[in-house]
């Protein structure tokens, strides 16, 4: 242990570890199992690159980052370390070089895609060499209901097999419970030590804001408060990232596009840029991020609804590691809740993986529809207990809530009634139903006869549609199959219409509503 702690200074210059990493280092170095779940920015790194150094033998890291496995061992390298890597992106002799350096000890890391292992070579070669622990890095890959799936590591669980008396030690900064038994048991890890450390950080402001016009909404919180930072904005489809980041460098901001569809030059240019360059915005679609670390990144957005918690907390979670104060922000609107249910609803798989990703989906919804503290919903959802935290949208602005009871049966029977003609409209119409606008549409269908006609002139337009997306968060109200948004009733919501129900609804202000700058831990 001492040893270890000589290695943190001599070769990383710290003074000391930062909570779990010693106790982590200590029973790696002892030759024991460890399962480590940290959130991103935790130093998940140091927990098996120091006791690599400690061990005799190397280090083998097995890594789905394949283009970021360079940028770690130049860092590395930088530090004096020993490191390589071995993936489908090398040379037959870049290769044989990191396996020749293997073989004469002279390697204290080596990074290896995990598709690396199906193949006879690599492990006869990890044989004819000193194997001094293996480190599984982001191991929530192996759980097949993740966001992350890859099949190729389900095969981990050799490792344990062929090299019984190495250490293992699996890193994830996803943490549900379920994640977490998932990884114990397929990489039978069920005897190691298991390492939980707080998932919370206090210096990440969270806010989630009604979506109106989300463009003008991000153009206008970097412009008051993050003009010149680095910034990473999330958006579900390619097209969406195309025209956000094309948006952003016309108003001036530094923007560059990142997504699957691009070419690979091209990703790796834009990746690279945002590296080493300051105050670059990605716009992004979730291909991007996993292992990217930049301590300066000021703010995480958002522009569309995140699929589960687990991926949000992930995102968002690439803001603020070097512990300054950072946002993260999301826009969330009634298309959201439409386009996701309707997803799921036509998204292929049996019956309990639509259910899962609807578990997935109520989940987040029930993190934005909250009117209590965003930080503890979140750390609830991780298992972890927390007071309200101050530094989040809902604790610095609390919403009121209102009874929504009768709201809910007007739209409710509206949609009631039209279902009675055969018909299903989507959330525009209705609402035109409910504040009695003759429109052309609506006289042209007869609709100024239904006796909801007019029954919501109390609320206005945007009150509705809140009511709406949040009796559609709270699946009282459901969307149809057929692609156009239209909605239906749920197996719930008679409860409401029969008024042995109430529901209480958040009040939506007109506007956004601006918390106060960010404060710093
Ligand atoms: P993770 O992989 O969990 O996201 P990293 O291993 O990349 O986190 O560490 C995040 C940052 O914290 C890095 O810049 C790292 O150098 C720094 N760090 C980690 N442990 C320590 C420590 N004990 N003392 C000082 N800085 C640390
Ligand atoms: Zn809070």
């Amino acid at each position: 242990v001492a040893a270890a702690s000589a290695v943190l200074h001599d070769v990383w210059g710290y003074d000391a570890f930062r909570g779990e990493q010693a106790d982590v280092v200590e029973t790696v170095v002892r030759g024991g199992d460890a399962l480590v779940l940290m959130p991103t920015g935790g130093g998940k790194s140091l927990c098996y690159q120091v006791p690599a150094l400690v061990r005799e033998g190397t280090g083998v890291v097995v890594s789905p980052l394949i283009a970021l496995m360079q940028d770690q061992v130049d860092a590395l390298s930088a530090l004096g370390v020993r490191a390589g890597f071995l993936n489908s992106t090398q040379q037959p002799h870049q290769r044989r070089a990191v396996e020749d350096a293997y073989l004469a000890g002279e390697l204290d890391l080596l990074y290896l895609a995990p598709e690396r292992l199906r193949v006879r070579e690599t492990v006869e070669l990890l044989d004819r060499g000193t194997v001094a622990l293996f480190a599984i890095d982001e191991a929530h890959c192996v759980s097949q209901w993740g966001h992350d799936f890859r099949p190729d590591y389900l095969r981990l669980s050799m490792l344990h097999e062929r090299w019984p008396e190495v250490p293992r030690v699996a890193l994830t900064a996803t943490a549900t419970d379920q994640t977490h038994a998932e990884i114990a048991e397929r990489l039978q890890l069920e005897d190691a030590r298991h390492f939980v450390a707080s998932f919370d950080r206090p210096n990440i402001q969270y806010r989630i804001a009604p979506k109106d016009k989300p463009r003008e909404q991000l153009l206008d919180l970097l412009r008051t408060e993050h003009e010149g930072d680095a910034g990473i904005v999330y958006c579900l489809s390619r097209s969406s990232v195309e025209q956000t980041a094309q948006f952003l460098v016309e108003r001036g901001v530094t923007a560059l596009p990142y997504h699957a569809g691009l070419d690979r030059q091209v990703r790796a240019r834009n990746q690279s840029r945002f590296l080493r360059e300051e105050g670059v915005v990605m716009v992004a679609t979730i291909a991007f991020g996993m292992g990217i670390d930049k301590p300066d990144v000021r703010f995480v957005a958002h522009l569309d609804l995140p699929k589960s918690v687990e991926g949000y907390y992930q995102e968002t979670g690439r803001a603020g590691r070097d512990g300054l104060a950072s946002t993260a922000w999301l826009a969330y609107g009634l298309a959201d809740v439409v386009q996701q249910r309707r997803m799921i609803d036509t998204s292929e798989g049996d019956a309990a993986h639509k259910r899962r990703l609807t578990a997935h989906l109520d989940a987040m919804l029930a993190l934005c529809e909250t009117v209590g503290c965003r930080r503890v919903q979140l750390l609830n959802y991780f298992g972890q207990a927390s007071q309200p935290c101050g530094n989040c949208d809902t604790c610095l602005t609390p919403p009121e809530s209102w009874d929504g009871t009768v709201a809910a049966q007007k739209l409710l029977s509206t949609v009631v009634r039209l279902d009675q003609r055969g018909q299903r409209y989507g959330v525009g119409h209705l609402v035109d139903i409910l504040r009695g606008k003759a429109t052309p549409r609506v006289t042209q269908l007869g609709h100024t006869s239904l006796s909801t006609f007019g029954v919501g002139t109390d609320l206005s337009d945007g009150a509705w549609r809140g009511v709406a997306r949040q009796l559609l968060a709270a699946e009282l109200l459901g969307v149809d199959t057929d692609g156009y948004g239209t909605l239906r009733l749920t197996a719930d919501s008679a409860s409401v219409l029969r008024g042995e129900r109430q529901v209480r609804l958040r009040r939506e202000s007109s506007t956004v509503a601006r918390t106060r700058a960010p404060r710093a831990r």
